[in-house]
């Protein structure tokens, strides 16, 4: 199965504080769900818990999130007690929510978070969509380091948001 990760980061790789995002950004919100739409996504516990009630479970998506707790359950959530066991729950073959089939797409699971999940899940993944946002914070969490194997093939280069932060959209890949 192919497996996609996506996240946004800072240009110091913060990607969370406090256990939520610590900017806004409506244009990345955008390609977040137009990516991932169609698709099961896979998230860590607190990542889950980071979502604001109102957008979960993520629509359109199975939501499957990883956790140690065995009696962890949320409403439209599937619980995987390791990234393994996610992974293969993902590559089962289910509808997504609101959609007539699977998607066929590549990749055909994305994996949304938070950092610890990325560090798991990275050397699994064949593609990664990295949004960069040109902001000054700090944080508490961080992207995973990218080995030189990943090759930039998409670039939006540098824009502005309605926000007035600048971001720039990247897609990686690697053999
Ligand atoms: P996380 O990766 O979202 O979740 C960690 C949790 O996942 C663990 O506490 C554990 O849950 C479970 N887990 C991890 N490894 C596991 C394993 N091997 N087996 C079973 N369960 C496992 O947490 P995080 O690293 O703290 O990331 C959250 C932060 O990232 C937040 O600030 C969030 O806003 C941010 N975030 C940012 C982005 C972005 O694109 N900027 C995207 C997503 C999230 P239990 O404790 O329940 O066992």
């Amino acid at each position: 199965m192919n497996v996609g990760l996506i996240w946004a980061q800072n240009p110091d790789g913060v990607i969370g504080a406090d256990n939520g995002i610590p900017w806004r950004l409506p244009e990345d919100m955008a390609h977040f769900k137009a990516t991932t739409l169609g698709h099961p996504v896979i998230m860590g516990r607190r990542t889950w818990d980071s979502l604001p009630a109102r957008f979960r479970p993520l629509s359109g998506r199975r939501n499957i999130v990883v956790t140690r707790n065995p009696d962890w359950t949320a409403e439209g959530a599937e619980r995987a007690g390791s990234l393994a066991a996610a992974l293969e729950l993902a590559a089962e073959a289910r509808p997504e929510p609101g959609t007539a089939e699977s998607g066929r797409e590549r990749p055909s699971a994305w994996v949304i978070g938070g950092g610890e999940i990325y560090r798991a899940a990275l050397p699994y993944a064949t593609t990664l969509s990295v949004t960069e946002v040109d902001a000054p914070v700090t944080g508490d969490t961080f992207a995973p380091p990218l080995d030189p194997a990943w090759r930039i093939t998409e670039d939006t280069g540098w824009r502005s948001s309605t926000t007035e932060l600048r971001y720039r959209i990247r897609r990686y890949t690697r053999p």
